[in-house]
């Protein structure tokens, strides 16, 4: 596993999931973690921190809200120093096609995996900028690589996210600001956001069942198994990453 001794990093979407498990592998990596997440989270992000270590903390963020991040991004600078790392982890789903999605629907959706990645880029690059460079990781999905039936403001969202991860990667490597944004596209992990999906039955299959074979693999994907690949391109080992897609989905879009 590379070495983030050091470094200080804000994980959004730090109290579940792939943002979790990015979090307490980070920490063990020697990296100090800003576990960053809704208020409402409260007790699953402190569980994290107890879970990491010294090395973290629990700040409460909306994503969508830009206040929360002009006072998460100069909070975490005031008592860690800098800023090197950002996981833009933090999303939503919801199971609808283009006739059911409302305009509500679409918008909270977007709000949050779009919107809240973007806000996240901005106060970042801001602060990184400032202190030599960083690298900012945004999660897009599978799904924001090619077209499915359903969730048409999730795959908008994510398919923005890829985009807007080579637009900042592009601009910071042409300003010369040291500061590298990539984008992960993971198949189905297994993490509360696809959990009820498991249990509905599709094609007289359990929901379980059709998404394991999805992928050649024939297996759902693990939290850690995408948080590696974070840790990797939030490290040095990365440096000559830019802009890049990296996917990991056990075969999927092979
Ligand atoms: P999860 O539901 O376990 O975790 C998502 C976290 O985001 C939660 O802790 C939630 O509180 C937080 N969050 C939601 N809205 C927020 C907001 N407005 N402000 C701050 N935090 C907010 O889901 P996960 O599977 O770990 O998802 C992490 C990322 O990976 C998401 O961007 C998701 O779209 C993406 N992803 C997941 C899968 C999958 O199969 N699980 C596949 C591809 C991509």
């Amino acid at each position: 596993m590379p070495r983030l001794d050091a470094k200080t990093l804000i994980i959004t979407g730090g109290a579940s999931g792939i943002g979790a498990a990015t979090c307490r592998l980070a920490a063990a990596a020697g990296a100090t973690v800003v576990v960053a997440d809704l208020a409402t989270q409260a007790d699953h992000a402190r569980q994290v921190v107890a879970d990491s270590g010294r090395h973290a903390v629990f700040m409460p963020l909306d994503v969508t809200v830009e206040a929360d991040w002009e006072q998460l991004v100069d909070d975490t600078v005031a008592r860690f120093g800098r800023l090197d790392g950002l996981l833009n982890g933090a999303g939503i789903g919801m199971a609808q096609d283009i006739e059911s999605c409302s305009l509500d629907d679409f918008h909270r959706v977007y709000r949050v995996n779009g919107l809240g990645v973007f806000l996240g880029c901005k106060h970042a690059v801001r602060v990184m900028r400032a202190s030599g460079g960083g690298s900012i990781v945004n999660i897009s999905s599978v799904l924001g690589l090619r077209g499915t039936a359903g969730t048409p403001a999730y795959a908008a969202s994510k398919g923005a996210v890829r985009l807007l991860t080579k637009n900042v990667a592009v601009h910071c490597a042409r300003h010369g600001y040291n500061i590298r944004c990539n984008s992960v596209h993971p198949g189905y992990i297994e993490t509360p956001m696809i959990a009820s999906r498991l249990t509905r039955s599709v094609d007289n299959m359990t929901g379980r069942q059709h998404l394991e074979n999805l992928h050649p693999m024939g297996r759902l994907g693990q939290p850690e198994e995408i948080a590696r690949l974070v840790l990797f391109l939030l490290s040095d080992e990365s440096s000559f990453s830019t802009g890049a897609e990296f996917v990991a989905d056990g075969g999927l879009t092979a």
